[in-house]
């Protein structure tokens, strides 16, 4: 309490007192003891009432830090927008999403960080939250002081005659993934779809009359082909699925790399006969403590993508070898190679190079991707070494252990 106010509340005491005087001097002793009984009594009562004014004043002062601290540093931009759409009030998130400082952005007008493009749309926004008495919610593009934009989700509400609160979500990664779900969703379908148009297709013509057997051979091998197009397309699928909730469990045991190897080559040489599949595997090598399916996925998937990037054929080459604590198993092509810009974004999900390549060859990005999470799985690495139109040698570790 200042000084000054504390005079005029003790000057005002006095007069009351003063005023309550009257017969006071008639009082006999006994009166006077009572009398100042009472009055210690209520000083220590104004005491203790005091003291718990005190307390709740410091609970409020503590609360409303309290609330300050909620309100600026929620996960959600908080703006408080006066009857011509100015800003009156504005949170610390807010502030930062606007890359503005809260001195600067009170009493601009909130419309000058809408994309031109979408000022009408929350003009009439606006207008709907002062005339609802329910949160209304409007998506539009934000643009901050810098020129940058984000995607908003506004919620906003009437918070008095002539006052809205607007709440800011940046949703743009989610606008994002979002893009990305349905992206891909259509790729697999698509990619999906053709194998089993030929599946379909061979196995209703199968049936048909006067095909031959020799034709019923080729039509069934077709369909066996591609269901093992479309059997990889899931496996693929899967793992990426295992690893990212962590549910990629290895069932390890000590294996021979060239039986796996040979494995892989014998399955994938039906599929063309453009191309050569050598193994150079030197005998002796040790075993290897690894989940044998995965690196024959791993082995598959490389192979595979040997064969699919080089069209005009030619030798595709499966080597290992034992190089300090690791076998290095490597797969070589002389296909259509890889740019040095190219190389480095190849392992990530859904990367596929050159629109050519996509629009001729089918894939999904995702084979050199959970080749990376398997080889990582087992404590390697794997790695490419290109140049565009000389062909490829991807090549990963197994560590050999003690
Ligand atoms: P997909 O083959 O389904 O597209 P991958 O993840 O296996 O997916 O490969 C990603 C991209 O890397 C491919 O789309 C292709 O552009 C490129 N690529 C992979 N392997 C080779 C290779 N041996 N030669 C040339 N380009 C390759």
């Amino acid at each position: 309490m200042s000084p000054q106010k504390f005079r005029e509340l003790r000057d005002k005491a006095e007069k009351q007192i003063a005023a309550q005087q009257h017969g006071l001097e008639n009082l006999d002793r006994d009166d006077l003891v009572k009398v100042t009984h009472e009055l210690a009594v209520h000083q220590i009562e104004l005491e203790i009432q005091n003291e718990e004014l005190h307390q709740s004043r410091v609970a409020a002062e503590q609360a409303r830090d309290r609330y300050i601290d909620l309100f600026d540093f929620a996960p959600v931009g908080y703006f408080s927008l006066d009857e011509r759409g100015h800003i009156v009030e504005v949170n610390l998130t807010g502030c930062k999403k606007l890359k503005m400082e809260r001195s600067n952005l009170l009493k601009m007008n909130f419309v000058k960080f809408i994309k031109p493009g979408d000022t009408d749309a929350f003009y009439l926004y606006r207008k709907k939250v002062m005339e609802s008495t329910t949160r209304q919610t409007r998506e539009l593009t934000m643009r901050i002081s810098d020129g940058a934009t984000f995607n908003a989700q506004l919620e906003g509400i009437k918070t008095s005659e002539n006052t809205i609160r607007l709440a800011i979500i940046d949703i743009t990664e989610l606008k994002k993934a979002s893009k990305l779900k349905d992206e891909f969703i259509g790729m697999v379908s698509h990619e999906i779809k053709t194998p089993l148009t030929v599946i379909i297709g061979a196995l209703s013509t199968v049936t048909a009359e006067g095909v031959t057997l020799p034709e019923a051979r080729q039509l069934l091998e077709d369909a066996v082909a591609h269901a093992d197009i479309l059997a990889n397309i899931v496996d693929n699928l899967l793992e990426l699925s295992r690893s990212q909730s962590d549910r990629l469990v290895l069932q390890k045991e000590p294996t021979d790399v060239k039986w796996i190897a040979t494995s892989v080559v014998n399955k994938l040489r039906q599929k063309s006969t453009l191309h050569q599949l050598v193994l150079d595997i030197p005998p002796g090598l040790p075993l290897v403590d690894i989940d044998p399916l995965r690196v024959e996925r791993v082995l598959s998937n490389l192979v595979d993508n040997a064969i699919k990037y080089s069209p005009d054929g030619g030798e595709v080459k499966i080597a290992a070898r034992k190089e300090k604590e690791n076998l290095v198993v490597s797969v070589s092509d002389h296909g259509l190679g890889i740019s040095k810009n190219d190389q480095s974004r190849l392992f990530q999900k859904f990367q596929r190079l050159d629109v050519l390549v996509k629009s001729s060859i089918q894939g999904i990005g995702l084979g050199l991707n959970v080749c990376r999470i398997l080889v990582e799985a087992h404590g390697g690495q794997i790695w490419v070494e290109s140049n565009k139109g000389q062909g490829s040698t991807f090549s990963f570790t197994i560590p050999l252990g003690e």
